[in-house]
């Protein structure tokens, strides 16, 4: 049956073309024909529930391209075959969100009674997910150090199913190192799946490097306007089937106006990230010179542990990283953090990032059970937007001073 869900697993015909070319140029052509639609540059926004059938026949054998709006249209299979092409996967599933993505994966791969290895930097909804969910039917999640590499081997139970990867880990950006975690994973027949949400596959490409199943938040980088919330799945040869059939049994499916958003979004990523990731990286280094901050952990900055590991692996970095606050006593975290906070009016104070808008948050980090975070004072976590750096910076500025012990304090 040539279900939409079976087009999604072809690779484009210009794969071997498209591997000489530059990023920008792959996002300028990737996922759309404009020759397959009338010339047009973008593709429809097909809005589907019920296909036509012509006849009785061709309803019975599903003898046609598109079949349901769940199984996909020529909009989201446009962006799907778009991040084929960006992953090197086999095939892309798209969800309603990242959270959705991480957990239909987990549900494609994992059965009662099996152990997950998850890495303990896990972005935080997805640790929920594990200790209720995956819990509740019968999966043991143990959650493991960023920084332990091939002595993963040591975790492995005979039915460890599943390792899961985030790199650098959210919030406080420890790096993993993916190839040797992956290499030893397959030694015991565990998928290893990889939030790759932070670099793109621009910067990181997961299934270069030994990753199984590669998925990305596209509501950050790839939308980039802080309007759209949308998943990505993406898997290698040996694992696509069992994705598809876990998505289609679970009826999860990306809307066309949110897959066509996101194209449109991908078009421009190569330049946005190059912009973010240059005012991010003078900010960090920046920070490092101010007497307020007692860390900045950004994995590009030579002082961060897993510096190494990133220059090694990844091409560029992007907007989000951390900075610890010099704070001396734990009592005052919380009020210094919301000073600080309180003292920005050009970074906006809300979750998620990797759209146009800078912003800021007080991270916690109370659930973690092996990657202790930093304890030198509260953990601040800036998305750089696209403003001006010196705008940036002299907002900042403001905010340090009013963290500033008044004269009578
Ligand atoms: C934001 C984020 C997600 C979740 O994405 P949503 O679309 O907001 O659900 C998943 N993983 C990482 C690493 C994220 O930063």
């Amino acid at each position: 049956m040539p279900g939409a869900e079976e087009m999604q697993g072809i690779m484009s015909d210009n794969d071997d073309e498209s591997k000489h070319q530059g990023p920008n140029t792959q996002l300028a052509r990737a996922g759309h024909d404009p020759s397959l639609y009338h010339g047009f540059i973008n593709p429809p926004v097909v809005r589907a529930s019920t296909v036509l059938f012509p006849d009785a026949k061709a309803m019975e054998a599903h003898s046609q391209k598109y079949i349901y709006g769940t199984r996909g249209t020529p909009t989201t299979d446009a962006l799907c075959e778009a991040i084929n092409e960006l992953e090197g996967a086999a095939g892309t599933i798209l969800v309603p969100s990242g959270l959705a993505a991480v957990t239909v994966a987990f549900l494609a791969y994992l059965s009662p009674g099996d152990h997950a290895l998850v890495v303990d930097t896990v972005y935080g909804n997805v640790r929920h997910f594990c200790d209720t969910m995956l819990q509740r039917f019968g999966v043991e999640v143990e959650y493991y150090d960023p920084s332990i590499g091939a002595a993963i081997e040591t975790l492995f139970r005979p039915n460890t199913r599943l390792v899961h990867t985030e790199a650098p880990g959210s919030n406080t950006f420890e790096m993993q190192d993916v190839p040797a975690i992956a290499a030893i994973a397959h030694q015991h027949a565990a998928v290893v799946t990889m939030d790759n949400t932070w670099a793109t596959p621009l910067y990181f490409r997961p299934l270069n490097f030994g990753v199984d199943v590669s998925i990305q938040a596209s509501t950050k980088y790839p939308a980039g306007h802080a309007d759209v919330l949308l998943g990505t799945v993406s898997a290698n040869a040996q694992t696509w089937k069992r994705l598809r059939q876990t998505n289609n049994a679970l009826g999860f499916c990306g809307a066309a106006d949110d897959a066509y958003q996101v194209l449109r979004g991908l078009r421009t990523l190569g330049i946005r990230l190059e912009r973010h990731q240059e005012s991010a990286l003078d900010i960090a280094k920046w920070l490092e010179t101010r007497e307020e901050v007692a860390r900045v952990l950004h994995p590009a900055l030579p002082s961060f542990p897993g510096h190494d590991i990133w220059k090694r692996d990844f091409k560029g970095t992007s907007g989000v990283f951390s900075f610890v606050l010099g704070v001396e006593h734990e009592a005052d975290f919380k009020s210094k953090a919301q000073a600080f906070l309180d003292g920005l009016t050009i970074f906006g104070l809300g979750y998620s990032w990797g759209g146009f808008p800078s912003l800021a948050l007080h991270v916690s980090l109370d659930d973690r059970k092996v990657a202790l975070p930093p304890s030198e004072g509260p953990i601040l976590r800036l998305q750089i937007g696209l403003e001006d750096v010196d705008d940036l910076k002299a907002d900042l500025q403001r905010a340090f001073q009013a963290v500033r012990p008044k004269p009578n304090e």
